[in-house]
């Protein structure tokens, strides 16, 4: 069969090609419907996705400043900002280390001052960033004996000490 034949016997049969293009993509429409309803609810997922893991790069970001701010060393007013809320500068007493936040230690008779604090939390940090590369983070935690204290764990390593 040359060209020409060919040619000719694509157009012998009783349904013009064009007829069967148009048939076919017709039927196909709901297929295509589907699918673009499909990459619609996976681009939402996909947006909703990259929301959480800006929120959480946002989240690692921010303990990444607090770690930094840790190491650089207590700020000129000789505060320290509270190692479990971010937001509030710790009282530091002879009795107490206490945030509005929540978290509070009883230290009397341990001689804490905000420069014990700051070496406590100075050491605690680089003891763990020894052996991982991951922020970090603070809590409070009850000791066997009932009371507070201000923990340092990391959920990647399983790091976990008490800083005070
Ligand atoms: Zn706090
Ligand atoms: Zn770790």
């Amino acid at each position: 069969m040359d060209a020409v034949q060919r040619h000719r016997s694509m157009y012998k049969g009783t349904t013009p090609p064009w007829k069967e293009t148009y048939r076919k993509v017709y039927t196909a429409q709901p297929e295509f419907d589907e699918l673009s309803a499909f990459e619609e609810i996976q681009q939402e997922l996909i947006a909703q996705e990259l929301l959480i893991l800006e929120e959480y790069n946002n989240s690692m970001r921010y303990e990444e400043q607090y770690i930094d701010s840790v190491l650089e060393g207590m700020e000129a007013s000789g505060q320290i900002i509270c190692p479990v809320c971010h937001a509030n500068n710790l009282t530091v007493n002879s009795h107490f280390t206490s945030c509005p936040c929540g978290l509070y230690v009883n230290t009397i008779g341990r001689n804490v001052t905000p420069e014990v604090l700051q070496n406590l939390l100075e050491q605690r940090v680089t003891e763990h960033m020894e052996d991982c590369l991951h922020n970090p983070t603070f809590s409070m935690a009850f000791n066997t004996d009932g009371s507070p204290n201000l923990m340092i764990s990391c959920k990647v390593c399983d790091y976990l000490s008490v800083v005070l």
